[in-house]
Order: C-alpha cells, then sequence, then structure tokens
C-alpha cells in the first residue's frame, strides 16, 4: 500500500484526507490499465465512501479474490511444493473475472521456473496471454512483461 500519511492522504473517491481507522488500503493489484478498477491501485479510500460506490465495492471484491487465491508463503500450483527462492518464482498474475474466458482457471497461479519449464500447457498458455494482450481489452505493459518472463524460462 501506498505511504499513508494521516490527516493528508486524500480518499480515491470523495478527495478529502483519511484518518486513523476511517479508510481502506490498496496495493498495487490492478494490472490492467483499461480495467475501471485501476483508480484504486495502490490508494486509499473512507470506508463510508465506499458503502455506496459500486466500483469501490467491486474493487474491495476482487483485492478478496485475489487475496483467497495468494497463497503466504506462496506454493507452486502444479507441485504444492514451496517456493522459498525469489529468483525461482514464477507468477501469473489476475487476468480475468469472466468466468467463460480460458485463462480463468490460471488467475494468479505461481510456479517454480523449472516446472513451468517443463508443463505440457506452458505453450499454450503463453499464446493465450498474448491473445488477451492483441485484443484489445488490456492496456499497459504488464502482459509483455509476463510474456517475456515466460519464454525466457521455456527457451531457457
Ligand atoms: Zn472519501
Amino acid at each position: 500500500m501506498a505511504l499513508v500519511i494521516l490527516g493528508k492522504t486524500e480518499c480515491k473517491i470523495c478527495g478529502q484526507p483519511v484518518n486513523k481507522g476511517d479508510f481502506y488500503g490498496f496495493p498495487p493489484f490492478v494490472g490492467n490499465t483499461l480495467d475501471p478498477l485501476i483508480i484504486f491501485n495502490d490508494s486509499v479510500f473512507h470506508k463510508e465512501c465506499a458503502k455506496n460506490n459500486q466500483l469501490a465495492q467491486n474493487a474491495l471484491k476482487r483485492y478478496e479474490l485475489i487475496e483467497s487465491l495468494n497463497t503466504i508463503p506462496p506454493r507452486c500450483s502444479l507441485t504444492e511444493e514451496l517456493i522459498t527462492n525469489p529468483d525461482d518464482y514464477l507468477n501469473l498474475g489476475f487476468f480475468t473475472e469472466d468466468e467463460s474466458h480460458a485463462l480463468h482457471p490460471y488467475n494468479c497461479m505461481v510456479f517454480h521456473r523449472k516446472n513451468f519449464k517443463t508443463w505440457e500447457k506452458n505453450r499454450w498458455i503463453i499464446s493465450e496471454i498474448e491473445k488477451l494482450d492483441q485484443s484489445g481489452q488490456w492496456g499497459g505493459d504488464g502482459l509483455k512483461r509476463l510474456l517475456r518472463q515466460l519464454k525466457n524460462v521455456v527457451d531457457s
């Protein structure tokens, strides 16, 4: 979460400063810059303001979903083994809430690099991420960075 200065940092919804205990704070958790929830990335907002704001409610739901998918410490989605070395850690991140999307079951999957490299679905998933990146529904370079990382592992 962004550095919060009580009485100074402004609520993303009303623009008034937040005070102790009256706000929610989010880390950067939205990768797609075209997602309407992007305004809540790395932000704070009053609990009171969130009550009547549908977008804020959606952001809280999304954040809860991502939290529920992320295990701490991380375990490889293929082998369940703990990932202890940050250099050996691949994280797909969150793709979509759309349950009919091909990538939906792969939201927030994490891998040991060696396990991703030998996973039979690795090239398929790379091609699906490419499709999403080129669909016009995804903004920012997050998927491009992810694709570079995944291809490096597969080609290593
Ligand atoms: Zn507010």
